[in-house]
């Protein structure tokens, strides 16, 4: 028997994994998610979440037969000893579940890995390059391969924090929109979150008990700031009182916004520079390339103000075409005279930051493991049953998990 993390129900395994396929199941009807014939992208990471979701999602298409023509698509950000190991996890979920995989990189996209944008602006700003190019690449990667919609791993925890830090920073549009299953409903290419109402603990559990196997380490290039405050709160409202995650949830679902509040928000359009799905006239990749390719990387990144790229001096050809790798004539000739410009001005105070935690990043959801928790088992048995990424703590009967120390946090800033 094991205690569900969400409801406290005292279930046994069976039990357990046919009650939360059935959550996941009634969230994608109830909220009409796919339609039949669908081409669907699972963002695949190697991490917890997005293993769980292909598991779930391969069984549940099967079982109620959607008629969704599944894929994985994965991000190569191009990070030595971090992404090319949880690559080879992805690598292995393609065989066991017998969907295709696509890997799109970074050097590919943009012509810089992860390891050289660090060697040029350190590990200060590194999330924020790594966010915005990633939730850029899954839209390439999904259009290249022809999909209607984009699947992540985002779960109730995630949703949750997300609703608490757009209230703490009264950011009333965003507020207004993150609690929303579907994002970019509008859009070509609209993103869903079938894990919206599953509790991180029980996705955990579900992983360990069915031996899924998944990707645990941390990036090497995590940030070190702590920016885990609201998933602490979170968890310390969970632990009081296990419903408080679908509380939360649920409050934001039921605010209402004067009507006034969405004329903020920006509308989907295409970037005019490099033409993917942006929410401004010059994409915030675009931006950030610029800067890199100048070899002005803070560009992207420093805090004074701006409104559009053209008015911060941004290179009227960026985004156009090939991008050129570091150290370019660009950034030799030091074309920009003008003060560096913020993404966050750019792009209409956008908090990009943020956007570094969003679309698989495992390390910013979890940080020291993405156990979420599991090695903290209460009373766990302390039985090694796992190697690699695999937990290590086999939980006691009737355990329950405790809450885990300060972690980084992962959301969706629209
Ligand atoms: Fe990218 Fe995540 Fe590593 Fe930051 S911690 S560099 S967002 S993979």
């Amino acid at each position: 028997m094991l205690n569900r993390p969400k409801t406290q129900e005292q279930v046994c395994r069976e039990c357990f994994f046919k009650a939360f396929e059935e959550e996941v199941h009634q969230t994608i009807v109830d909220n009409k998610l796919f339609k039949r014939g669908e081409r669907l992208a699972i963002a695949a990471s190697g991490g917890k979440d997005s293993t769980v979701l292909a598991h779930i999602m391969t069984t549940l298409n099967a079982r109620y037969d959607y008629g969704l023509d599944l894929f994985l698509l994965s991000i190569d950000e191009g990070i030595t000893g971090y992404r090319d190991d949880s690559l080879e996890t992805v690598k292995r979920n393609e065989q066991q579940y017998g969907i295709p995989l696509k890997v799109v990189s970074y050097k590919d996209l943009y012509g810089w890995t992860m390891d050289e944008i660090v060697s040029q602006i350190g590990t200060k700003n590194n999330c924020t390059f790594c966010g915005v190019f990633r939730r850029q690449a899954l839209d390439r990667g999904a259009v290249l391969m022809g999909a209607n919609k984009i699947a992540t791993g985002h779960n109730a925890d995630d949703v949750a924090e997300t609703v608490l830090l757009n209230i703490l920073r009264g950011d009333v549009p965003r507020l207004g929109r993150c609690a929303n299953i579907i994002t970019g409903e509008d859009s070509p290419l609209p993103r869903v979150k079938p894990f919206k109402y599953a509790y991180e603990k029980e996705i955990v559990l579900y992983a360990y008990y069915k031996k899924l196997d998944y990707f645990s380490t941390e990036c090497i290039y995590a940030p070190f700031a702590a920016r885990g405050f609201a998933r602490e709160f979170i968890k310390d409202l969970e632990a009081a009182r296990p419903m408080a995650i679908i509380d939360v949830i649920r409050s934001a679902e039921d605010f209402v916004f004067a009507a006034a509040s969405d004329e903020k928000l920006p509308q989907p359009r295409t970037c005019e520079r490099c033409g993917y799905i942006s929410s401004q006239p010059v994409c915030k990749a675009c931006v950030l390339l610029e800067g890199l390719n100048r070899g002005m990387p803070r560009l992207g990144v420093s805090r004074t103000r701006g409104r559009h790229g053209e008015k911060a001096g941004l290179h009227p050809d960026v985004g156009r075409g090939s991008v050129s790798g570091a150290g370019s004539a660009e950034a030799a000739g030091g074309r920009v005279r003008t003060a560096a410009t913020s993404v966050e001005a750019l792009q209409g105070a956008e908090p990009v930051q943020e956007a570094a935690a969003a679309e698989g990043c495992a390390t910013t959801s979890s940080r020291g493991g993405d156990d979420g928790g599991l090695q903290q088992i209460e009373g766990g048995a302390g039985s090694a049953t796992g190697t690699g990424s695999k937990p290590t703590t086999e939980p006691a009967a009737g355990a329950a998990v405790r809450r885990r120390g300060p972690v980084e946090i992962e959301y969706e800033t629209t």
